[in-house]
């Protein structure tokens, strides 16, 4: 993926900032009832996210990357309370914000916006841009129109728009720009944390790393947090500080950008990383891995495996995989892994 090579280095190290949490999440659970029969009973829960633990700090961008299915666009949701947690806290700010209502949320959302995948789908193609990125606002209710207006041309011009571009419609614009539209209408209301579900993987790959490099100059500008989410570890790589792998509803890994991809632990990792044929540890220095071939498909989540729910899958797998489920624990220092390898008794 060499134009994702071209992809802009932080201009900060978010690591350096890392001493303040913004958002907690503590054993979150999202189960969806599966209905059945003539009577539409619960026969089942489907467990997209299955009591998930993490911490997400000032300044930094979490990556968290999984196949389709694994529950990482379902986290994101919950977390803004577009659905609601089956269980578990989400401390924002210190406030729980898995314990308020719709109506109790609301404030809290100015400052929790989500960018989505598919930019097509996610713009009114009957709304002009003048209207998609103020009606943030309206909603809002604070501002007069004329500071709309202000605030709408403002950020329209940080992410690269033209301020001739707000009368025109989203027909009238390529993917990558009406990715930045999406984006303009995100940021609008001067978030502090933004979710970023697949932002780029509905464009060309050309089209990628201009995107991202906008996300980062902006993150930069603006002091935003993000939760960066994406199949693609490729991706993931290039704008995070911190990454999470997460399998059937759980994390599996969860540690820094340099020690996940120079020192992945979970098997599951491991194959997900050798599907990216060249691996750059340094500039100039690459590094190839062996491919690992997964066996098989993504199980399930209405009926996961036994014990740890990679063990079908895993070329490790031994008689206690199939028996215990294994818990995320630190096995180095700031790298949370979920595998019975490194507590084989
Ligand atoms: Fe593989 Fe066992 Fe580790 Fe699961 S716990 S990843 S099955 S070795």
């Amino acid at each position: 993926m060499k134009s994702l090579n071209s992809i802009k280095k932080n201009k900060v190290d978010h690591t350096l900032h890392v001493h303040n949490k913004l958002l907690e999440i503590k054993n979150v659970k999202k189960y969806f009832p599966i209905k059945g029969g003539v009577l539409k009973r619960t026969v089942g829960q489907l467990k997209a996210v299955d009591d998930i633990s993490f911490t997400i700090f000032k300044g930094e961008t979490l990556g968290i990357v999984g196949e389709s299915g694994s529950g990482k666009s379902t986290l994101g949701r919950t977390i803004l309370r577009l659905t609601d947690p089956t269980e578990g806290k989400i401390l924002f700010h210190g406030i729980d914000l898995a314990k308020l209502n719709q109506n109790q949320v609301r404030p809290y959302r100015k400052n929790m916006q989500i960018v989505f995948q598919d930019p097509f789908a996610s713009l009114n193609s009957k709304m002009s841009v003048q209207q998609l990125v103020e009606e943030p606002l309206i909603v809002q209710g604070r501002l007069p129109k004329h500071e709309r207006k202000k605030k709408v041309y403002d950020i329209i011009e940080k992410v690269g728009l033209r301020s001739s571009d707000v009368q025109k419609y989203p027909h009238e614009f390529s993917g990558g720009q009406r990715q930045r539209i999406s984006i303009a209408r995100a940021l609008v209301m001067k978030p502090n944390f933004v979710i970023c579900d697949e932002p780029v993987s509905a464009l060309d790959v050309s089209i990628q790393s201009q995107v991202l490099n906008l996300m980062k100059d902006l993150q930069d500008e603006l002091q935003l947090t993000y939760l960066f989410i994406a199949h693609d570890l490729s991706v993931v790589k290039h704008i995070s500080d911190r990454v999470a792998v997460m399998y059937l509803g759980r994390f599996v890994e969860l540690t820094t950008k340099k020690s996940l991809y120079q020192n992945p632990l979970h098997p599951y990792t491991q194959a997900l990383l050798s599907s990216i044929p060249t691996i750059h540890i340094h500039p100039g220095q690459k590094e190839k891995r062996e491919k690992i071939i997964l066996k098989g498909d993504l199980p399930s989540p209405t009926n996961p495996p036994s014990g740890c729910a990679f063990h079908t899958r895993c070329p490790y797998a031994f008689k206690k995989c199939f028996e215990q489920r294994p818990q995320l624990q630190m096995v180095e220092k700031d790298h949370y892994v979920a595998c019975h390898l490194y507590n084989p008794k």
